[in-house]
């Protein structure tokens, strides 16, 4: 009697509250055995640290998280090739990387001047003609590793890529990366000046390889499917 009125006392509340969460339990449970079934580990994948081009991927200013949870992993015998459900996230963030090797026309201008002999002498990269202020951007994704005097340039910035490919933006007015930072191709780094030796306001640009090489801008530009919207046809020797 005493322990029934006790039971009571506590009130009928309280026993709702102890079934509900006895139900909610249950459907936890149940939801967690019917996972274990469908995944080889019922523990979501913690992917340890995201590749640093990952990080490239966003708009600047952006960051990602340490670490993405990725709840729907397949079962690891469900996944032919792969032997754990991590190598296959491993994969499915692999595959991510080809947006990563996007390359964009740096300046819009007119083409005054093509790569290759030019006045009996070798001009190293193109010349792009507009007015001063206009904006230039990254061609690539990749860390600034000069953005300052540089002789005969005026000014200039460099952006090296990932895989070492180095574009330099000669003459430029004002830069607005410093060294170290890390920028996305399309991403404003300068304006067209006419600086150092120039003789009218114009980018410079060049396309060093990764052994340090000065090849051809505008082969180098096609190659990464860019289709540039240059006016003028570049001729050098006119
Ligand atoms: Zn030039």
């Amino acid at each position: 009697m005493r322990g029934r009125h006790r039971a009571q006392t506590s009130g009928s509340g309280a026993g709702v509250k102890a079934a509900t969460v006895a139900a909610a339990t249950g459907a936890i449970l149940a939801g967690g055995a019917q996972l274990g079934a469908a995944s080889a580990s019922a523990a979501p994948i913690q992917l340890p640290t995201l590749p640093a081009e990952a990080a490239n991927l966003l708009p600047a200013g952006v960051e990602l998280p340490t670490s993405i949870e990725v709840p729907d992993v397949p079962a690891a015998d469900s996944i032919p090739g792969f032997a754990t459900a991590k190598q296959w996230v491993n994969d499915q963030v692999k595959q991510l990387s080809p947006l990563k090797a996007r390359t964009v026309q740096p300046v819009s201008g007119t083409l005054t001047s093509d790569f290759g002999s030019r006045w009996g002498a070798h001009h190293g990269g193109l010349d792009i003609a507009a007015p001063i202020g206009t904006p230039i951007r990254s061609a690539t994704d990749g860390t600034v590793i000069s953005a300052g005097p540089a002789s005969g340039f005026g000014q200039w910035v460099r952006v090296m890529n990932e895989d070492r490919t180095i574009t330099v933006y000669g003459h430029v007015n004002d830069y607005q990366v410093q060294v170290g930072q890390q920028v996305v191709a399309g991403q404003q780094i300068a304006t067209v000046g006419n600086r150092g030796e120039s003789t009218g306001p114009h980018l410079h640009f060049e396309v060093w390889d990764p052994a340090g090489t000065k090849i051809d801008p505008a082969k180098w530009l096609r190659d990464n499917g860019v289709s540039v919207t240059w006016t003028g046809n570049g001729h050098n020797d006119q």
